[in-house]
């Protein structure tokens, strides 16, 4: 990743140098950097999900603002440890956050995860995020691994999944690799395990076994090596050719390329200006449950907006295409997202323009609509904006649906603000707002409201997009 983007801020500043004829067509503007992200596409780092829906915590509380995923599986056991590590974690910052005085900015939290089968055996889960704060010199990685048997529902440590007498090996050349002093080794030294079908990755987070200088670090096994290590392998023996393991055979969840690709945006709905119209915006999405609420539009009509993560669009394509093929409205919510006003300007041309080229790439469209995660903008995350030619688009009602995860209090929150004009805030993540606009939906255009698109709302406004502008102030709190 860092090869890419040193790579990218070459170009940019190739770019900004004007050693090129950079006069860019209007309809596509930074169109040689988007070339650039869209050759690199590949090596964008994409979580793997291969078990598990996505639940989130996301909260904006007094000095933190923190943003979780984490899967939400079949397996009890599994659920239950992850969520209490979520819980003490976002407490732990809290608690932490509580005390600082004099920051100009909340802090900000975020983690999400990768979820891998191996062998159809056994589930692995890695949380992994950042803390960051402005009393602090570096931000503060997190990971942290839960893994289970998917037969028995058992939390599994790595000595289950081992051959006997074989985790001293694992330890030692952890012990060499990482270079940990064998005074510092305790029990836990092996706790964060992750085994995908290319290997076993043990991480050991900065500061825990090694100097705060060293980062956080990670020892990599990959399957050849785990041969005679891991429970149901063999060392290859001369002269017989015996199968050793299954884990090739890791099943994949594919959702993508199922959903025919038919274009039926070929919208027969007249938006009239003299009749009331607003804008329903989806955030953090796609989802498990981006589907239903297509469903619902579908049969109730309208037109909605869905500001989407770049790194959550990876297994979830068909869907992402059907929101576009439907004639909805898709925009860029950034890669990951992070607050774009703690970002220098290499991190944040990253997290726009990566979700744009994934974007592009997947529906054929380019999206240069951007929603801020937190709706945080400032000076700087304008003048990049207007550099990349994106406009920013925040909203006038916040529903709360992120906070009251009740679809009762999101019919309620959006009947009570509506009005003509109105850009309004859901998060299509959660599966208590998707159960609200079953209601929603159809109840607004019984009332007479056209819900169209964000970029029609503004349009009819007589507003035209331009780059480095944001459309409407955020309401006083949200994610
Ligand atoms: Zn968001």
């Amino acid at each position: 990743m860092k090869k890419i983007l040193c790579f990218l801020m070459a170009a940019v500043l190739i770019l900004c140098c004007g050693c090129t004829n950079s006069e860019q067509p209007d309809n596509r503007p930074a169109e040689d950097l988007l070339e650039e992200y869209l050759k690199n596409i590949e090596s964008f780092e994409t979580p793997v999900r291969e078990y598990g829906k996505t639940a989130s915590r996301i909260l904006l509380e007094g000095n933190l603002m923190a943003g979780i995923l984490y899967p939400e599986t079949e397996i009890e056991a599994l659920n239950e440890a992850v969520s209490q590590w979520v819980e003490k974690t976002v407490s732990y910052y809290l608690e932490e956050t509580d005390t600082i005085k004099n920051q100009s900015e909340p802090a900000e939290l975020t983690v999400a995860y990768d979820s891998c089968v191996y062998s159809s055996k056994y589930v692995s889960i890695k949380m992994s995020g950042t803390y960051i704060a402005e009393y602090m010199a570096h931000p503060v990685d997190i990971t942290k691994t839960f893994n289970a048997d998917i037969e028995t529902g058992k939390l599994l440590s790595l000595n289950d999944i081992l051959i006997e007498g074989k985790i001293k090996t694992v330890e030692k050349t952890v012990i060499k690799k990482a270079g940990v002093k064998s005074s510092d080794v305790d029990k836990k030294l092996l706790d964060n395990w992750f085994l995908t079908k290319d290997g076993l990755e043990i991480t050991l987070n900065r500061g825990e076994y090694l100097p705060m200088s060293s980062g956080t670090k990670t020892v990599f096994f990959p399957t050849d090596e785990l041969k005679g290590i891991l429970k149901g392998t063999r060392e290859e023996t001369s002269g017989t050719q015996e199968e050793t393991t299954k884990a090739e055979e890791t099943p994949q969840t594919s959702q993508s390329e199922t959903v025919p690709e038919k274009e039926d945006n070929n919208d027969k709905t007249v938006i009239s200006p003299n009749k009331p119209m607003i804008a329903l915006t989806f955030d953090d999405g796609p989802s498990a449950h981006t589907e239903r609420l297509l469903d619902i539009f579908e049969k109730y009509g309208g037109k909605g907006t869905f500001f989407v993560l770049g790194n959550l669009i990876k297994g979830r394509e068909s869907t992402l295409k059907r929101i576009s093929n439907q004639g909805h409205e898709i925009g860029n919510h950034s890669w990951n997202h992070r607050q774009f006003t703690k970002l220098d300007e290499k991190d944040l041309t990253d997290q726009i323009m990566m979700t744009r080229a994934k974007i592009l790439d997947v529906t054929g469209k380019d999206c240069l609509i951007v929603r801020p995660p937190y709706g945080a903008c400032n000076d700087d995350v304008r003048a990049i904006g207007k550099e990349l030619g994106v406009s920013y688009i925040n909203w006038s009602v916040d529903t709360l649906d992120w906070k009251s995860k009740n679809a009762k209090a999101v019919y309620n929150e959006t009947m009570k603000n509506v009005k003509d004009g109105a850009i309004i805030l859901y998060h299509d993540l959660h599966k208590t707002t998707v159960d609200a606009m079953e209601k929603i939906i159809p109840e607004l255009i019984n009332q007479g409201y056209q819900l169209v698109t964000v970029t029609q709302l503004l349009t009819y406004q007589g507003q035209s997009l331009e780059a480095g502008k944001m459309y409407y102030k955020q309401s006083k709190s949200t994610k």
